[in-house]
């Protein structure tokens, strides 16, 4: 059976064609950033169907979607976006998928995605506790507690992870969420630019510089010697670390995978997380195996892919 694929991100969305586990084609491209959700599925259609021609498909067996946000995927409804594609909560997918596609298909969190895609085909097979951190423009978090993801009376458990309180006091970071001292408002892509520019040190980087202040710039800063970009992301990882901590407490994982655009700094990335949370984290029977996606943006298309294959047999328990 062959599933379509759309991983709408709030930069970037990422379509795949898959089957039996496997990607068989995939494309990124720039998501819409004014908002407008409508366009993003217009847009994800439009080359969701290109790819199809160029497979000499004109149907797929079903389609998964993910967001990066709160949905409900019993109803197949957006719920809350935080800030992003504000049109989308509570939009008409049902009809949008009858319009377009016409399939069977799945509406899930990008992060519960990727989790399920990492446990059904990628570094977590061989567990059924784990947990998953997801970089994207924020931090997302999935957890599954034997072989169940865990999702909460309002579907929000374990999926706004990122959003665990890292910083307390009425000085604490404000974060898009409403609250304060969340982790993302602490250690994230949206968050990173705005410590970069009030930091005194500021002028004098590299940072200050550069068009778009990313991970992937600051890694290079501070591989280069730059100061302000050392201080920040040795802030990051403790920030991540200090999460990972609050995840291993709430869902005593077996297995820990990193994955998203971030996870790409590899080792560099992984090995501070995991000396943390071996010195510091609170486990008696040993220590969570904390594990690199193989390709950290494929995670959740391989996700959207199973959960897909699982609604088609009915098998989706929600
Ligand atoms: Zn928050």
């Amino acid at each position: 059976m062959i599933t379509l694929a759309m991983d709408i991100g709030g930069t970037r969305m990422k379509l795949a064609l898959l089957e039996d586990g496997k990607i068989l084609k995939e494309r990124m491209v720039e998501a819409y950033r004014d908002g407008k959700y409508q366009k993003n599925l217009d847009t994800a259609e439009r080359e969701g169907r290109a790819m199809m021609a160029e497979m000499g498909l004109d149907r797929v067996d079903g389609l998964g979607i993910a967001f990066p946000g709160l949905v409900n995927p019993k109803e197949k409804v957006v719920v809350s976006a935080n800030g992003k594609f504000v049109d989308a909560i509570g939009y008409d997918l049902k009809g949008w998928v009858k319009r377009t596609f016409d399939c069977p298909f799945v509406l899930d969190n990008d992060s519960n995605a990727a989790l399920i895609g990492e446990v059904a085909y990628g570094c977590a097979q061989d567990t059924r506790d784990a947990v998953m951190m997801i970089f994207g423009t924020g931090v997302g978090a999935a957890a599954m507690m034997d072989g169940r993801l865990i999702r909460g009376k309002h579907f929000q458990a374990a999926c706004i992870g990122g959003h665990m309180v890292i910083e307390a006091g009425p000085d604490a970071t404000p974060c898009n969420c409403g609250n304060i001292g969340c982790m993302e408002a602490n250690a994230s892509s949206w968050s990173l630019p705005l410590f970069a520019r009030k930091d005194p040190l500021f002028e004098v980087s590299a940072l200050s510089g550069l068009e778009v202040i990313d991970y992937k710039n600051l890694k290079r800063c501070a591989d280069e010697g730059d100061l302000l970009a050392q201080k920040l992301l040795k802030r990051s990882l403790d920030c991540w670390s200090a999460n990972l901590c609050n995840l291993i407490v709430a869902y005593d994982p077996e297995v820990i995978v990193l994955s998203g655009g971030i996870a790409r700094m590899g080792e560099d990335l992984r090995r501070p997380m995991e000396e943390h949370v071996n010195k510091y984290a609170w486990t008696p029977w040993g220590h969570p195996a904390i594990r690199l996606a193989a390709n950290p943006e494929a995670s959740v298309v391989l996700g959207l892919h199973k959960m897909t294959l699982d609604e088609i047999a009915g098998k989706n328990a929600l």
